[in-house]
């Protein structure tokens, strides 16, 4: 940075692609032409500020979701470079969260793909304001023309361009300024009454009415400004930096009232420790503070700060304080996890996360399995979603996720930052089970004495992705209320592990009866009592398998028809009836994970390439025992009422 001016205004810009489009040498370009950067690196050379980890070096990809900060005009840009590919949509929409405006970067070449959607979908959802930015104009047999047409199909039809690319496809290509003319005003007529007005009344309209229009309509989210150009030789990258100011949402610092923000992300520093990335909405954080974590199902806890810097690319620079709207590293916070809440619970800015689908056991080298641990205890505090279970009479570590690709960043992290050699066994698919009916369980404990604990629970299932919900139904003078405490503490707990050995969910669990003795129960006879309560309930209702399915949609040749829908069959899936267009099949179709995970490979060589597939995580249902699996219990089973009481 030139000069330490304080920037007037804020904003924390996301950068959003599938992998490839050009989203780094997005974001390397407009550092450079800013003024940030004096020397431009190169995403093929590996010399990017963004691509900072050695693995996206490696793989060119972006895995972790890297900072930038640049000053334009008076404000400040944090960029946050989320990761563009699909096994990270965990960490995509944990940064998406903390933004106040994006950019989508399509490529002129490929077009929309399924991440471009995805990301827009997610948009969307969380009202972000947008701008498009379609890259690569310089790429021979490159269409700008029909990605505008595509995005205005499928994404939004009040998208306007601001410059035009002239001869794109050839080595000569260059952009040049395109004033708003008739095509804007008609589309920004759909959402503005006063334009209209004026448009009936034959009343002129200046260029800059139209900028007006366009400015109020960004931040409203019902039109979206678009750009061309080439990332990778610098065309149209200071006309998407004079858009971003322009038309996307700034604001002040907000230093005022109780620090309220969010950890987005979690990094390991080998001398500093844990570096937790925070972006605060309010309030101040300074260095020395204590500040109160909150994270759902935990009780708020204190961490204290050591030190606030500023990220950019590899460049981290003190500041010693955060205040409201801006982001930054903050050291100390040991305990901190993505997604955690710092201050006042902020509920409506939860961080949502995805399901992971896979469980899979890592296998390590002998004699290395405490190293092991705490390795994999650290990544998963970067990464709720790859949440671990150690196993300790199996002496098995196995770990969740959502594909295969978070498996070899996994291996390789483990390699580089703490020298272990592993290997994967098989992914398996996660199952999950629910109450068939209703059921009852009652459990006395009150032999061999001393110990009193008599607990009764019904369950009963509740519809699809309601997930778990409890209820007492007795009073405190049946059941002292500490009592009623533990049984409701445990029961979750139980339910990890339901009669198939996987988590129970869709239910709802009611504590119906129950009773202690005044001088016989142990402080522990409830927490041992209620899980063989529970086990018992479920026993009496039976349970349902429940499997993961993936909303597929697929586009190919009208010739594949036949053929597809005899796959979607083969695979156990549904389909809702084939649409047939321009000589295209289009079809969407809901098929299990477990029948479908090696799909899109064969969808590729059935259509040559040629087709179109687009999948994402749709939900659970019911799946006949037979065909599904059963998981191996870890510990005893409550069921097992002798060893469990021992
Ligand atoms: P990301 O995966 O979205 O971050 O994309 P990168 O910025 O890493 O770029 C992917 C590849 O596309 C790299 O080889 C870039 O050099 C190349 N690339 C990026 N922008 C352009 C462009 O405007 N034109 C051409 N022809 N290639 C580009
Ligand atoms: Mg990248």
């Amino acid at each position: 940075m030139q000069q330490e001016k304080e920037a007037v205004s804020l904003m924390n810009l996301g950068v959003l692609a599938h992998v490839d489009a050009g989203k780094t040498t997005t974001v390397e370009q407009l550092l450079f032409q800013s003024g940030e950067l004096r020397v431009l690196g190169s995403v093929d050379k590996g010399s990017t500020q963004t691509d900072q980890l050695a693995v996206e070096r490696e793989r060119g990809i972006s895995v972790t979701a890297a900072t930038a900060v640049l000053e334009s005009g008076g404000v400040q840009i944090n960029i946050i470079d989320t990761p563009g590919h699909v096994d990270f949509t965990g960490e995509v929409e944990r940064a998406l969260s903390v933004l106040d405006a994006a950019v989508v970067v399509v490529s002129a070449a490929e077009g929309i793909q399924p991440q471009t959607e995805r990301f827009w979908q997610a948009l969307t959802d969380l009202g972000i304001p947008t701008v498009f930015f379609v890259n690569k104009i310089d790429r021979t047999g490159c269409d700008p023309e029909a990605v505008l047409a595509a995005l205005r199909k499928d994404f939004h039809p009040c998208i306007i361009p601001l410059n035009r690319a002239v001869e794109p496809g050839e080595s000569t290509v260059t952009v040049e300024p395109a004033p708003m003319g008739e095509e804007a005003l008609l589309a920004l007529c759909e959402a503005d009454d006063a334009l209209t007005e004026q448009y009936l009344t034959g009343t002129a309209i200046p260029e800059s009415a139209l900028q007006d229009s366009l400015l109020r309509q960004t931040q409203a989210r019902t039109a979206f400004p678009l750009l061309f150009g080439a990332a990778s030789v610098g065309l149209g990258i200071e006309a998407l930096l004079n858009c971003i100011r322009t038309f996307l949402p700034a604001s002040p610092p907000h230093p005022e009232g109780e620090p309220a923000g969010i950890v987005y992300k979690i990094e390991h520093d080998k001398a500093m420790g844990k570096i937790a990335h925070i972006r605060l909405y309010e309030g101040t954080l300074r260095n020395r503070d204590a500040v109160t974590l909150h994270r759902p199902g935990q009780a708020p806890f204190q961490q204290k700060i050591t030190q606030i810097r500023r990220v950019s690319g590899a460049r981290r620079e003190d500041m010693g304080v955060l205040r409201g709207n801006d982001i930054a590293a903050v050291y100390g916070m040991a305990d901190a996890r993505t997604g955690d809440m710092v201050g006042s619970l902020l509920e409506s800015r939860a961080v949502r996360l995805a399901t992971p689908l896979f469980s899979v056991q890592i296998i390590g080298d002998a004699g290395e399995e405490a190293k092991l641990l705490q390795a994999v205890s650290e990544l998963s505090d970067e990464d709720p979603l790859l949440n671990y279970d150690w196993n300790r009479e199996e002496r098995e570590l196995v770990i969740r996720i959502m594909g295969t690709i978070q498996l070899e960043i996994l291996e390789y992290l483990l390699r580089e930052r703490y020298n272990l050699q592993v290997t994967f066994s098989q992914p398996s698919v996660i199952y999950r089970e629910t109450p068939t009916t209703t059921g009852i369980g009652l459990e006395r404990y009150t032999m061999p004495k001393p110990c009193w604990a008599v607990v009764e629970l019904q369950v009963d299932p509740l519809p699809r992705g309601t997930g778990y919900r409890y209820q007492s139904m007795i009073k405190d003078n049946v059941l002292h209320y500490c009592y009623q405490n533990h049984v409701e503490v445990t029961v979750p707990e139980t339910l990890r592990q339901g009669l198939l050995g996987w988590e129970v969910t869709d239910l709802q669990v009611t504590l119906i009866g129950g009773g202690d003795h005044h001088i016989h129960t142990h402080p522990l006879d409830f927490f041992l009592a209620t899980p063989i309560a529970v086990m018992k309930a479920l026993q009496n209702a039976g349970t349902t398998l429940l499997e993961p399915i993936s909303r597929l949609r697929l586009t190919a040749g009208e010739e594949f028809s036949g053929k597809l829908i005899g796959d979607i069959l083969a695979m156990r899936g549904d389909f809702d009836s084939p649409v047939i267009r321009d000589g295209k099949v289009e079809l969407e179709a809901l098929v299990p994970v477990a029948t479908s995970m090696d799909y899109a490979i064969r969808f590729a060589s059935l259509t040559s390439g040629k087709g179109v597939i687009k999948s994402d995580f749709s939900g659970y249902r019911e799946c006949p025992k037979e065909l599904g699996a059963v998981a191996k219990r870890r510990g005893i089973n409550p069921l097992d009422r002798d060893q469990w009481i021992l």
